[in-house]
């Protein structure tokens, strides 16, 4: 479906950014990773989706806490690829803790990952889109980017914040062929939601199994996680043709969390 395009998924060496890595590139998209990990981890996965889907697929450690870095990945993906078709800014960071408790480096730190990032690398890519009259751009915001929960607040900020991003670019490329929106997951299990469950069990002195019913209870009325290939799934249809028309809207993955 996808056979051709060029894609760049940010914070794609984990996690949901994997999920929707290896979802477009199984619909034949050639693919730009990014994110942190072991060298080895991350040349593995990034040859076995080359050889599985014969696509092209690179890597680029770009820190995206950085303005120039975010706008660095998008010249190499461009230089590489040829031209980005589809963009997925996906990179995030958690931290937990009530407000006047919170570390300042750690607000910096999350509004730059989780929010300015996707300012740097979508006022990057524009251009080549709008140039070709095409263009996917994908925001992984979160349920807190439309609700709150407490001792999120720079997660919970950045989240909101992705989703006027996701408004204001949407209204920007309104006649241009380019579609911008976001995916807005509750809890999927993955490293930065095990982290949480770790904490619980070891806060409130109870197995992994009770924390994982509790923190599930607490917010997700499914009772179950979504998974990153439901993502992935939604993110290949986000950048299909059926959705060309789809614009400006936050699509919640998220077993009722938000219904409530
Ligand atoms: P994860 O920890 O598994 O993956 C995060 C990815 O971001 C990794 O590839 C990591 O290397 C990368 N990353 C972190 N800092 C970076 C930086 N400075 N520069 C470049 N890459 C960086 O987490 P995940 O759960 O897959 O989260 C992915 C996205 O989904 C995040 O934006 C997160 O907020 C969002 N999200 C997750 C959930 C969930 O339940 N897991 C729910 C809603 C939204």
């Amino acid at each position: 479906m996808l056979k051709g395009r060029n894609a760049v998924v940010t914070g794609s060496t984990s996690g949901i950014g994997e999920g929707v890595a290896r979802a477009l590139a199984a619909q034949g998209a050639n693919i730009m990773l990014n994110g942190f990990g072991d060298a080895a981890a991350i040349e593995a996965l990034r040859s076995e989706l080359a050889a599985k889907h014969g696509v092209q697929v690179f890597y680029n450690p770009a820190d995206l806490s950085k303005a120039e870095e975010c706008e660095a990945l998008i010249k190499d993906a461009e230089k590489r690829l040829g031209y980005v078709d589809i963009l997925v800014n996906n990179a995030g960071v958690q931290f937990v803790a009530p407000i006047d408790e919170f570390p300042v480096e750690k607000w910096d730190q999350i509004i730059a990952i989780n929010l300015s990032s996707a300012f740097h690398t979508i006022r990057a890519a524009l251009p080549g889109m709008k140039k070709r009259g095409w263009g996917r751009l994908i925001n992984t915001a979160s349920t807190h980017g439309l609700v709150a929960s407490a001792n999120k607040v720079a997660y919970v900020a950045a989240k909101h914040g992705i989703v006027g991003i996701t408004k204001t670019v949407a209204l920007e490329t309104a006649t241009s062929g380019i579609t911008c929106n976001a995916i807005c997951p509750g809890w999927v299990l993955t490293p930065l939601v095990q982290k949480q469950i770790d904490d619980r069990a070891a806060r409130e002195h109870i197995d992994q199994k009770t924390a994982t019913h509790n923190l599930l209870a607490e917010k997700q009325p499914s009772l179950r996680f979504t998974s990153v290939e439901n993502i992935g799934a939604l993110a290949v249809f986000l950048a299909s043709e059926a959705a060309q028309n789809i614009t400006g809207v936050m699509i919640p993955v998220d077993g009722g969390w938000t219904a409530q």
